[in-house]
């Protein structure tokens, strides 16, 4: 019987999956097992996205930390990609002008919940101490995802907690009020149309209640009995598991994908098309 190691780290991903499937926690995270389904028909089309979704996400950072435009572009261009073209054109057509100025691209911040860490990976984090403090995250998908369900996304939660309870050294070494903090979704294929989500003490002491909650939940958890497979099977659609479950064989399509699955977040090691090591030399 496989429980919870003392030193195991949360993130949004984690806790997300328990939330979508107590036996897909189980499995990923207890039990380690590897079970190599495809999560989305065609795998091609799949992968393909997830390459492009992290080809995106590292030319961003790659501007973040200040690589001129002009070399980037020319990668771009190289690569041919007609989607990652699009989606680098709508960055640098919509720059985020009001972003404060303190960058922190790529930012790992994490907080103590119930004996455990709690870890949050940011795409970028820009503050002004004493002022706002922007978490900020680059979505790919084909599909904008609307407010509603991204303010029910554990990664939400996670991010702009985690932020007011780790941040202090982001922010000339103040804790972060909930007050200053705004987490906005930025989609690469909607760029006149971010969502911003304010933040603020009352929604803070939910959060804590939640997460510290969920953790203990699951800490509390031990055989197969405690961990039930989800009663909605749309989920095991795309879930890698779904033929060790005896949930169907058939993976969902990308078109039916929605917001069940988050490419971004999507645990694939894949190389990308795009040719970085010709910037290796460039040191920051
Ligand atoms: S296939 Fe369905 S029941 Fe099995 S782990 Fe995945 S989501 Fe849960």
């Amino acid at each position: 019987m496989a429980t919870l190691p003392d030193d195991f780290r949360f993130s949004q991903g984690s806790l997300q999956d328990f939330v979508d499937c107590h036996r897909r926690f189980q499995l990923r995270y207890l039990l380690e097992v590897a079970w190599p389904a495809v999560e989305v028909e065609p795998a091609l089309d799949f992968e393909r996205h997830v390459r492009q979704g992290a080809a995106f996400h590292r030319l961003v950072h790659q501007h973040m930390l200040g690589l001129p435009v002009e070399r980037l572009s020319r990668m771009v261009d190289d690569a041919a990609d007609p989607d990652l073209s699009r989606w680098w054109r709508n960055y640098l057509e919509h720059p985020m002008d009001d972003l404060p100025p303190r960058r922190y691209p790529e930012v790992t911040l994490s907080a103590p919940v119930r004996g455990h860490r709690l870890v949050a990976k940011y795409d970028l984090v820009a503050v002004e101490p004493g002022g706002r403090a922007v978490i900020v995250d680059w979505k790919t998908a084909q599909r904008r995802t609307d407010r509603r369900t991204l303010l029910s996304r554990l990664q939400t939660t996670v991010y702009r907690y985690v932020l007011v309870q780790a941040g202090a050294h982001l922010n000339g070494g103040e804790a972060i009020a909930p007050e200053q903090v705004e987490m906005r979704y930025w989609f690469a294929d909607f760029p006149h149309d971010p969502e911003r989500l304010p933040y603020n003490a009352g929604r803070l002491e939910a959060d804590a209640a939640y997460l510290q909650a969920l953790v203990e939940d699951i800490k509390g958890r031990k055989g197969d009995a405690d961990f039930p497979l989800t009663e909605d099977e749309r989920r095991c659609r795309f879930c890698q598991y779904r033929s060790l479950c005896e949930r169907g064989v058939t993976a969902g399509t990308m078109d039916e994908a929605g917001d069940a699955v988050d490419l971004e977040a999507a645990d694939l090691d894949l190389d990308i098309d795009l040719d970085f090591d010709q910037i290796a030399e460039i040191e920051f």
